[in-house]
This record gives C-alpha cells, sequence and structure tokens, in this order.
C-alpha cells in the first residue's frame, strides 16, 4: 500500500509540472493572440416571446486557434480573469462588437442591440466608461444599443463602487442585464439598487421545466420580480418548444436558446 502511494503521489507531482507548465504556455498563446487578433465574436439571436420577433444578439468570444482550432470561452477566461488578460481582450471585444454592429447598420439592417458580457475587472477599470464611450461615439452607435452584462459575484467584490459604475453606465445611456440570475445567492435587497433593464434567468433553471416544479417555481418567482421592479425577464437556455410554451405562458419578455439559434459567426446571422 505504501508504495501505491509512493506511485500516486509522484503521478499527482507530475500532473501539477504539466499542468503548471501547459497553463504557462497557454498563456504566452494567449498573449499572442491578443496581439494576433486571434479573437473571434459569435453571435447568438435573442428574441420576444410574444411576437417572436429579434430583441437582440448576445456576442460570445472564440478563440480561432492556429493549432487547436476554435476554442470555447470556458478553454481560456478563467485563465485570462487569473492573468489580468482579460482586460485586453475584454477590450477588443468590446471593439469588434460595436463594429460589428455599426458594419450592419450601415448595411441597412435593423439590429436592435448587441449584449457584451463584462468581467468585474473590467468594470472596476476607472477609465471603462470613458474607454466605453469613445469607442461607441467613434462607431457612431446609440448606447441604448449596447447591452452590458454583468453577473451577480461582480457585484459582492466591491458593491458600493460596482453600483456607482452602473449607475452611471445607465446615466450614460447604455443597457444593463443581470446575467445568469439566480446562480449567485445575492442579496434580493441589493436587486433594488441595481439599474438593470433585464434579468437573465440562467439556462440550469430553464433545462429543467417540465421536469423539476422547484425549477419552474424558481422561473415563476424572476418573472413576477421583473414584474414589479420594472425590468424585463429573458429566460437564456432554451431548447425545446415545450420551454418556450411555459415561458410564453407565463409571460417571460424574451429568450435565448439553441432551439431559436445557436451562436454563429457575424456573416451567418440572419437579420
Ligand atoms: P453566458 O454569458 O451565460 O453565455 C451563454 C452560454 O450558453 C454560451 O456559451 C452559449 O453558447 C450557451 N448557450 C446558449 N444557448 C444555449 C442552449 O440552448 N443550451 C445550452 N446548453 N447552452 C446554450 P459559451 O459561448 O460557451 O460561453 C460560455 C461563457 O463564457 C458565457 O456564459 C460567458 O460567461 C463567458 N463569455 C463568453 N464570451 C465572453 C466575453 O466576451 N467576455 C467575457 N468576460 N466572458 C465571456
Ligand atoms: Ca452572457
Ligand atoms: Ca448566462
Ligand atoms: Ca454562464
Amino acid at each position: 500500500a505504501k508504495s501505491r502511494g509512493k506511485d500516486r503521489y509522484e503521478l499527482y507531482s507530475e500532473q501539477l509540472t504539466s499542468d503548471a507548465v501547459q497553463s504557462f504556455s497557454v498563456e504566452q498563446d494567449l498573449r499572442q493572440a491578443l496581439q494576433e487578433h486571434q479573437l473571434v465574436l459569435h453571435y447568438q439571436p435573442q428574441y420576444r416571446l410574444d411576437d417572436d420577433r429579434l430583441c437582440g444578439l448576445e456576442a460570445l468570444v472564440r478563440w480561432q486557434h492556429p493549432e487547436r482550432g476554435l476554442l470555447g470561452p470556458d478553454q481560456f477566461i478563467p485563465l485570462a480573469e487569473e492573468t489580468q488578460l482579460i482586460v485586453p481582450l475584454g477590450w477588443q471585444v468590446i471593439e469588434q462588437a460595436c463594429q460589428q454592429m455599426s458594419r450592419w447598420l450601415e448595411q441597412g439592417l435593423d439590429v436592435p442591440l448587441v449584449a457584451i458580457n463584462i468581467s468585474p475587472h473590467q468594470l472596476l477599470q476607472a477609465d471603462f466608461i470613458p474607454r466605453l464611450n469613445a469607442l461607441a461615439d467613434g462607431f457612431g452607435l446609440e448606447r441604448k444599443r449596447i447591452e452590458l452584462e454583468i453577473t451577480e459575484s461582480m457585484i459582492q467584490q466591491d458593491p458600493d463602487f460596482v453600483i456607482q459604475q452602473l449607475q452611471r453606465l445607465r446615466l450614460s445611456g447604455y443597457h444593463l442585464a443581470l446575467d445568469d440570475f439566480g446562480t449567485g445567492f445575492s442579496s434580493l435587497d441589493r436587486l433594488k439598487y441595481l439599474p438593470l433593464n433585464r434579468l437573465k434567468i440562467d439556462k440550469s433553471f430553464t433545462r429543467d421545466i417540465g421536469r423539476n416544479p422547484k425549477d419552474e417555481a424558481v422561473i415563476l418567482t424572476v418573472i413576477a420580480l421583473g414584474r414589479s421592479l420594472g425590468v424585463e425577464v429573458l429566460a437564456e437556455g432554451v431548447e425545446t418548444e415545450k420551454q418556450r410554451d411555459f415561458l410564453k405562458t407565463h409571460q417571460c419578455n424574451s429568450m435565448q436558446g439553441f432551439l431559436m439559434g445557436k451562436p454563429v459567426p457575424a456573416e451567418l446571422v440572419r437579420l
């Protein structure tokens, strides 16, 4: 048993080394990716439930890696967050989304709004708002066409500053959405101080519509909460007709999910 213990330890330490080496090289790769603009955005449509009209597009980042192919955000966003690379990465995302939006508008296409995921580090930068304004103005975009998606965990970091920052953004004309709502145990009390336009119900709740009455109860509660706070409610992760019907019946405002469309490159977005 002892020798097996030792073997296991060696295996584990080898594993640790290779993980460390691997994350180092991924970090190098990611720096290069930023320099060489290997990050691309895919867009997923959002629809109103009452009239099925398109009401937004969420920009989701991917990494077109020269050797490893197209990588999803879960494969590099956590590392980017740890290394602060998320800040320059986030600016590339915002810039690309704004540029694409202005292209669509130039082509005479009606794009109601583009939703962009914002990381806490980015929002906490002192120059976040002026830089964002400069980008939006530079591309000639109305600010209400830009929705910033933030998460509950963001608010826990430095609540007063975050709330202030969100109020400034809202006063500047941007739309704000609270992403993954229901997963962060944030205090409902704080919600009333957040100047939100939308709550996004996390897909873990949507998934179990028709299977788990508790998830359905959470969804109904969020819809009611949104209504009483005057905030729109969007359900994400809608994959089946049954889920859509449930949401429509209970007057959720909008939805997003594989049933209506997967995230696709800009050229494949149908407007
Ligand atoms: P999220 O913001 O919650 O984005 C929704 C995720 O759910 C996306 O995964 C999307 O492809 C996926 N999804 C959409 N519809 C369905 C559905 O019907 N069923 C299922 N099972 N999944 C669905 P993706 O693109 O892999 O993004 C993962 C996460 O990475 C995002 O979660 C977001 O937190 C983060 N992320 C993506 N782009 C960015 C970015 O530009 N900046 C930052 N900071 N984070 C980003
Ligand atoms: Ca999101
Ligand atoms: Ca989400
Ligand atoms: Ca998520």
